[in-house]
């Protein structure tokens, strides 16, 4: 393919509040449409797991429920989309999360010749999201997200997807960070959804039925964003 004809990689944002089901989503979307999902607070917990110099200064915010800087962020982000994999287009999970990070993002993809096709934003009641959040555990092996109420593993303790035994509750998953993390929310990411309106790229979705009727409501919008 030469530079012609080649598609410009799709660059998707998830937007919504902790517990939204943002992760739940990119994975399915990652599956469907071979995109990579990107999640600054994956990329996060794993800089604290490794101890790298930005880890060790964004643990105590993430266990606070308050953001981490945008320096550090915005660092970790451009690092990642530098990796040859994101060639295939990105589903931006978490990111970004304040007006200097979306207005660094801009700036990034425009020095790349790339635009955001979509940024969707995930519509939930936030009474429900504690509950959400508190119930929610991964596989520690294959990453696959479960929840004790709405999503239980089939068999306890057995993840269905890889048979794998180690699951995993995030350190921030509990009510009383949870409402740090909703105040964050509001305070400085919702006032992305007028920004994301006013460029002409907004979509929004009723978030808070079925896992599988979202993912569908989501499959149709980014099959059209990206076409
Ligand atoms: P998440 O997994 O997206 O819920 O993120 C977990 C935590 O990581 C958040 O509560 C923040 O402390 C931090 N974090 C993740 N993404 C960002 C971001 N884009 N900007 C600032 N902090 C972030």
């Amino acid at each position: 393919m030469d530079a012609h004809t080649m598609t410009k990689p799709a660059v998707l944002i998830l937007l919504g509040p902790p517990g939204a089901g943002k992760g739940t989503q990119a994975r399915m979307l990652e599956e469907k449409f071979g995109l990579v999902q990107l999640s600054t607070g994956d990329l996060l917990r794993a800089a604290v797991a490794a101890g790298t110099e930005a880890g060790q200064a964004a643990k105590a915010v993430m266990e606070a429920g308050e953001l981490v800087s945008d320096e550090i962020v915005i660092n970790i982000l451009r690092d990642r989309m530098a990796q040859p994999d994101c060639a295939k287009g990105v589903i931006l999970d978490g990111f970004p999360r304040t007006t200097v990070q979306a207005e660094a993002l801009d700036a990034l993809l425009a020095e790349n010749g790339q635009s955001i096709n979509a940024a969707i934003s995930l519509q939930v009641d936030d009474a429900a999201m504690v509950t959400r959040i508190s119930g929610r555990f991964t596989c520690g092996a294959c990453g696959e997200g479960y929840h004790d109420t709405f999503k239980p593993t089939k068999v306890a303790g057995i993840c269905d997807k890889c048979g794998g035994t180690d699951m995993k509750r995030r350190p921030d998953d509990t009510a009383e960070t949870v409402a740090s993390r909703l105040v964050a929310y509001h305070e400085q990411t919702a006032p992305l959804i007028a920004y994301y309106k006013a460029r002409g790229v907004l979509n929004s979705i009723d978030a808070m039925g079925d896992i599988d009727a979202i993912a569908a409501d989501l499959g149709a919008l980014v099959k059209q964003a990206t076409a």
